[in-house]
Formats: C-alpha cells, sequence, structure tokens
C-alpha cells in the first residue's frame, strides 16, 4: 500500500494510546515496515535507533534470530490453546525456568498478557489469600504518590500520576498513599544520607496504624518508572521490605518495566536482596516479542488457595490467552539469551560507559538531574537550574527534543521535560557514544535556541 494512503487510513481508523489525536491528526505520522537489530525503518526508508526499546520492553533487538527462530518452530507445533483444563509444553517450560531465575521463595507462576493484568492478578490474589486465612478484614493496599501500574481500573487505583488517573477518581478504589522518594525535589527539603530515609515515617505510620486492614504494598521497585525514571535512594527498598514483614503486608513487586536486566541484575529485587511475596513481570518477559505477563507468588499463597471444590477457594481469574505456547516460546528464547555466559558482565561494561557518557549533562544549564539505573537513564530538564524551576508541560520541551532527534535517526520518548533513554539492552558501546552525544546536541538545540 502507498505511504500517503497508509498514513491516511491511520489517521482515519486508529486511535492511538496516550496520544491527544487533534495533534496527531495534524502530523506527519511515522509509519514502521520493518526493523533489525536496533533500529526501526518507516515506510520513507529512514532507519532509526529504537531508544526507547519499543515502549521499555526490547532487549536482544529485533528480529533476533534465536527468538525469530524459538516462535517459528512453535508455530509449526500449534499457536494457540488453552491453560483453562489444559496444559501447554513451552508454558511449562517457562513456568520452570522463570522461577529459576526469580528471587528466592517464588514457586508459583500466573499468565496473563499485559502488565496491567500481571498487577491485577497480583492484587487480587493477595486480597483473596487474606479471606481463605481468615483474616477477613486485610482488604486495603498501600501504595505510593506518583506510581504507575498500568491502565485497568484496579491498576489505575493503585497508580498515582494525577494527569492519567485524575479523571477516573469515582471508579477507584481507595488506597493508602504513602510517598516515594523523589530525592531531587525531597518533601522534606532534606538531601541523601543524612536524611536517614525519613520519608519511610508516613509508610510506618500508616502501617502500623492499619496493619488488620492492608493486604498489601505494591511498588514499582529502585526505579519508578512512568512518573520520571525516579530513582529510590540505596537502602530504602529494603527497609520497606522490612516495614512489610514487620506488619504481615504482602509485598508486591511490580517489575513489569524493571524485570529481564533492565537494571542491570536480572530483577530490580536483587538490588536490595527482596524476596517478594509477588512479582509483576510482562514487557521484557518475551524479550519484546509478544504480549505475555506473569504473576509469581510463593508456596504459602498458592496452598491457602487449595481446598474441595465445594469450598470454592479457586482463583477465579482468567484470560483467553493465558500462556499463549508462542509468547512463551518467545520468552524461554529471551531468558536462554539472558542467562548465556558473560551477559551481564557484558551489560555491566555497557552501564558503566552509558554513566561516563552521561556525566557532562550534569553541568548543562537546562539539566536539573541525571539519573541512572542499569540501562536506563533520565535526564530532567528544568527551565531554570539554580530555582530548580521546571518547564510547564504546555512548553513540550521534551517533545521538541524528541523531534530534533526523530529527525537525526533516533526515536525517544520524553515524559514531560524528561528525556528518558531505554534502549535495548544490544545496544553497543559506539551507539551509547553516538545516542548520548546526539541527545546531548538535540538538548542543546530545543533549551538554548
Ligand atoms: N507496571 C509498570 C511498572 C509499568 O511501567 C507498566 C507499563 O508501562 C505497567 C505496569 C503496565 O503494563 P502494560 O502496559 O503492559 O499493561
Amino acid at each position: 500500500m502507498a505511504e500517503k494512503t497508509l498514513k491516511g487510513l491511520d489517521k482515519k481508523y486508529i486511535w492511538h494510546p496516550f496520544t491527544q489525536m487533534k495533534e496527531w491528526l495534524e502530523y506527519d505520522p511515522l509509519i514502521i515496515t520493518h526493523a533489525d537489530g536496533n533500529y526501526l525503518y518507516d515506510t520513507e526508508g529512514n532507519r532509526y535507533f529504537d531508544g526507547v526499546a519499543s515502549i521499555w520492553c526490547n532487549i536482544h533487538g529485533h528480529r533476533k534470530k534465536e527468538i525469530d527462530d524459538a516462535i517459528r518452530e512453535q508455530l509449526e507445533k500449534v499457536a494457540h490453546s488453552t491453560l483453562l483444563g489444559l496444559s501447554n509444553v513451552p508454558a511449562i517450560e517457562l513456568a520452570k525456568r522463570l522461577i529459576s531465575v526469580a528471587p528466592e521463595g517464588l514457586t508459583r507462576v500466573f499468565y496473563s498478557d499485559n502488565g496491567s493484568t500481571a498487577v491485577e492478578i497480583a492484587l487480587k490474589m493477595s486480597f483473596q489469600y487474606w479471606k481463605h486465612v481468615g483474616e477477613e478484614k486485610k482488604e486495603k493496599f498501600v501504595a505510593f504518590t506518583s506510581a504507575y501500574h498500568g491502565d485497568t481500573i484496579g491498576s489505575v487505583s493503585v497508580g498515582g500520576i494525577d494527569l492519567f488517573h485524575g479523571v477516573y477518581a469515582p471508579l477507584l478504589f481507595k488506597v493508602f498513599r504513602a510517598d516515594y522518594p523523589y530525592c531531587y525535589r525531597c518533601n522534606d527539603d532534606k538531601s541523601y544520607p543524612s536524611c536517614h530515609l525519613r520519608c519511610l515515617k508516613k509508610l510506618e505510620a500508616i502501617l502500623s496504624r492499619h496493619q488488620s486492614e492492608i493486604a498489601a504494598l505494591i511498588i514499582e521497585p529502585m526505579l519508578q518508572a512512568a512518573s520520571g525514571m525516579v530513582l529510590s535512594p540505596p537502602g530504602l527498598l529494603k527497609e520497606i521490605y522490612k516495614l512489610c514483614k514487620k506488619y504481615r503486608v504482602h509485598f508486591i513487586a511490580d517489575e513489569v518495566a524493571t524485570g529481564f536486566g533492565r537494571t542491570g541484575m536480572m530483577f530490580a529485587c536483587e538490588h536490595e536482596g527482596i524476596e517478594p511475596d509477588f512479582l509483576c513481570l510482562a514487557k521484557g518477559i518475551t524479550g519484546g516479542y509478544m504480549p505475555l505477563a506473569a504473576t509469581l507468588t510463593t508456596e504459602e499463597v498458592f496452598g491457602a488457595f487449595l481446598g474441595e471444590y465445594s469450598e470454592f477457594k479457586t482463583f477465579f481469574h482468567g484470560h483467553t490467552y493465558t500462556g499463549n505456547p508462542l509468547g512463551c516460546a518467545a520468552a524461554i528464547a529471551n531468558i536462554d539469551l539472558l542467562t548465556e555466559d558473560g551477559f551481564f558482565d557484558e551489560l555491566h561494561e555497557k552501564i558503566v560507559l552509558l554513566k561516563n557518557c552521561l556525566e557532562r549533562f550534569n553541568v548543562h544549564l537546562h539539566v536539573g538531574e541525571v539519573r541512572q539505573i542499569g540501562l536506563v537513564a533520565a535526564i530532567e530538564l528544568i527551565k531554570n537550574k539554580a530555582t530548580k524551576t521546571p518547564y510547564r508541560l504546555k512548553d513540550r520541551t521534551g517533545f521538541k527534543v524528541a523531534e530534533i532527534l526523530r529527525k537525526k535517526g533516533a526515536l525517544l520518548r520524553p515524559l514531560g521535560s524528561i528525556i528518558v533513554l531505554m534502549p535495548p539492552l544490544s545496544i553497543t558501546k559506539k551507539e551509547i557514544k553516538w545516542l548520548t552525544e546526539l541527545i546531548y546536541e538535540a538538548i542543546d538545540e530545543a533549551t538554548l535556541s
């Protein structure tokens, strides 16, 4: 189909996610036709570096032979059959592999097909667990300010980004809200480490006062992603985990964005030795190929749901594509690649290089803070460095930087005025140097001219 026709049809029929469609209809859309390694190609034959890893999920690049082959091989067998009343070979093999790489204590895998459902499942399982063990009042959740856990109503209820979630307030269940630290703009005007993690006080007050009502706490470990790639200071996650243990509250780790090597470890929980009660996985689980998700939990949780059918302790939840064989085959190939000898050694070299390349951004007149964990970086652009005055959302400063980068051959998607760098883990050292240089130029162009 001709390029012009495709653009017209896109504008005529598609409603794009997280997109002001009025703006989209006036815009020249970029239509991807194919990909190779870390690059996407459009209908005009232009090549773009995939700097957002196709929304934080691509790990080994596009058309990775091992994953392509695994899907093709599975396609020769069966594309889909249900896990309701049946099982399938890749779903079984993947469950074993997931448990072998997951933090200690997790023994059971419940599949779904996206990050939001992985979160919903953890919330519902925790809620129902406490009913089964006779703690009927434990029905509430603790979530963090500015959290993002997905777009279904349950995951929006535990989310805390007003711009996205505010309008739905009447539909949502109430949660206890604790402060996720944003050290660059500390609520208490303190700095780490002399603050002694003072921000935990509010959380402890909630837990100690309401422990008999709280089922679980949900957190994005180490990195609050959609709120602007905000990092938790060292030691914080461990302290939160200890509080959950102390007050008998489930710890739900939402690793939809951080799982599968993104932060430099297989899972972000490993940075502080956390053994969560629930681990929510999606995005990178298939290397960024297929819609698949998993919620992992413990034998203790699983055991509480066992009983005679007539006791109705069943977890009455499931999605049509739960445990889809093609997705599971892709995920097995992804884990094979991640667990190859030397994968994490090479990744760590890239992480250090990225850190070095980002250093010069710190002194830029319009950069407030540079944050990095693993192969995720955020460059927070600000209007006034001395006063930390942010750009207004409507200034679209991040968008302008992304537009400049697009013309230079790299795709990035900012979060407001925060430039996010989330490349496939297969980015090369040469590309790290090239891309950071390009971003610096684009920031200069957008903020200084
Ligand atoms: N949880 C976190 C931490 C996320 O970053 C996201 C998506 O960005 C989700 C959940 C929702 O995942 P999905 O978009 O696959 O529903």
